[in-house]
């Protein structure tokens, strides 16, 4: 048998490469990872998740000082100002701390850490940064970047035309930020930036916003940013965008053809999806190539058409988040290892956390009727659920989708402050193929959010007991 390097080399330390990295070390295994950036954790921990997450908190904080939330319990604070600098820091920090962690977990399981960029050199073969690696098994864990919009120039140092790496980076609030995209990031970010003062215009291409979601809850959403103060431009698209010194001309069309107007803006934000990463990759030089839509394809087990070689995480169909690219992460070094890993791409919850924060996992009723599947649908307003009355967090809703014949649960759906808590127990339960009878004869403590859930299992049959 040939003699590799390492039994395990894995390319990128996103969330589905790190992690991959540290599972085949736990199961014995020789592992490197190559990351490119300087710092471990990929677009998640560096650029992405964790970053958005830091100003998404930080903001709220703030809007719940400056906005009146505190005033309404009696908590009297006084004229809040904003400390910008102090809470770009306080995000740099978590990232810090959180990517240092990740290389102190790559020490702990001896995971050697191949700082540059990989490209394929042949079969089992890889070049980081002029120096030849080779492995038995190679994990392409390359993740995403920012798809960019024909004819928009972004940069992110100017600070004008940013992408989301700019969009966390930027260091004043502007007066009116427009976005490009009413997607995933748009809204928190544009969530992030009206808090703190802006005013907000979401710029969506298609009729509705968060593409993918439930339609009930697609709209729900949109009222509710409509009433915190976000303007959407919906179906319409931009088509060009000048910018001259500190200002952003944008061309806005309807999508479906008509009469162009210009808006201004001081901070422009294009986030119109993310695309798998393989620049620079190789592929060609093992014979892999990626499809239409420039993914690798895998089967089941996270394989590649060539032999040795497997991919997971952003770079590889599916929905590009974080927890779905770890979980392929330890399931293919299960797999390396001989064990059987396996991913539930049925269950992968989402979650866009803005505030109320909104969260899916399984079927959305469309797509539930698409499948051919004779549904029920259970509702429950949070506005009936004592605690979240109680803390005046009312907006929202739980919709769970079951089948009809068998009860089974197909999808959940829930626009709640805690959504992105809540939605865990519906992914459990789907897992386990719960019925709505079972989330709605399962206790649940009292006053919780969480009861929301229980009330929309028991009004799947008609019978909750708070509306
Ligand atoms: P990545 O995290 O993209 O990591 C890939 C790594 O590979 C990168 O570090 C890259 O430098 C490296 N690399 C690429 N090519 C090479 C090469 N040739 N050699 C060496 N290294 C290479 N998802 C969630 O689930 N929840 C969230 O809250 C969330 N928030 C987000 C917010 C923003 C602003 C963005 C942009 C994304 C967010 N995501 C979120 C998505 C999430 O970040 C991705 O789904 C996740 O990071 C994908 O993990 P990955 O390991 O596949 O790839
Ligand atoms: P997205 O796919 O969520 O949304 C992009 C939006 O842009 C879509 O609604 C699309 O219709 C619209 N669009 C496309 N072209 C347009 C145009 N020319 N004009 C106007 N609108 C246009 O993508 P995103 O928000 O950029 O996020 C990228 C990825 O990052 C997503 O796949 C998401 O899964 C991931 N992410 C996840 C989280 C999270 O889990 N909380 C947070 C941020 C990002």
């Amino acid at each position: 048998m040939a003699d590799y390097d390492y039994d395990v080399l894995v390319i990128g330390a996103g969330p589905g490469g790190y992690v991959a990295a540290i599972r085949a070390a736990q199961l014995g295994l020789k592992v490197a990872c190559a990351e490119g950036r300087e710092t471990l954790g990929g677009t998640c921990l560096n650029v992405g998740c964790i970053p958005s997450k830091a100003l998404l908190h930080g903001s709220e904080l703030y809007e719940e000082a400056a906005g009146g939330t505190l005033a309404k319990f009696g908590v009297k604070t006084g004229k809040v100002s904003l400390d910008l600098p102090v809470m770009q820091a306080e995000k740099a920090l978590a990232v810090k701390e959180l990517t240092g962690g990740i290389e102190f977990l790559f020490k702990k399981n001896k995971v050697t850490w191949l700082k540059g960029m990989a490209k394929f050199a042949g079969p089992h073969a890889v070049d980081v940064a002029g120096s030849a690696v080779t492995a038995k098994h190679i994990v392409i864990a390359t993740g995403s970047s920012v798809t960019p919009l024909p004819g928009v120039a972004v940069d992110n140092d100017a600070g004008v035309v940013v992408d989301s790496t700019g969009a966390l980076a930027l260091g004043r609030v502007p007066q009116h930020l427009v976005v490009i995209g009413g997607g995933v990031i748009g809204l928190e970010l544009g969530s992030v930036w009206r808090r703190l003062g802006a005013q907000v215009t979401v710029v969506e291409f298609l009729d509705q916003l968060l593409p993918g979601m439930d339609g009930e809850i697609r709209k729900e959403a949109a009222k509710i940013f409509k009433k915190q103060g976000m303007a959407l431009r919906l179906s319409t698209k931009v088509t060009g965008v000048t910018v001259k010194g500190k200002t952003a001309t944008l061309t806005l069309e309807p999508a479906a053809g008509g009469p162009a107007e210009t808006i201004n803006a001081d901070a422009v934000l294009v986030a119109i999806g993310r695309r798998p990463h393989t620049d620079g990759l190789g592929l060609d030089v093992i014979g892999l190539a990626p499809n239409q839509r420039g993914q690798i394809e895998t089967d089941h087990d996270f394989r590649t058409t060539v032999d040795g070689v497997w991919a997971i995480g952003d770079v590889i169909p599916g929905p590009m988040l974080a927890h779905k690219a770890e979980d392929e992460g330890i399931a293919v070094a299960e797999n390396i290892a001989g064990l059987t890993g396996i991913v539930n791409h049925d269950v992968i919850p989402g979650v866009v956390y803005t505030a109320p924060e909104i969260a899916g996992v399984g079927l959305t009723e469309e797509g539930a009727k698409e499948a051919g599947h004779e549904i029920k649908v259970g509702k429950f307003p949070m506005m009936a659920n004592s605690r979240a009355k109680t803390n005046r967090e009312g907006d929202g809703l739980v919709k769970i989708i079951a089948d009809a014949a068998t009860d089974r649960v197909l999808g959940v759906w829930i626009i709640a402050s805690l959504a992105g808590t809540m939605i865990a127990e519906a992914a459990l339960a789907m897992e386990f193929g719960a019925t709505s009878e079972d989330i709605a004869y399962t206790c649940h403590a009292h006053p919780t959010h969480s009861e929301a859930i229980k009330e929309a299992a028991m009004a799947v049959t008609g019978k909750p007991i708070h509306i």
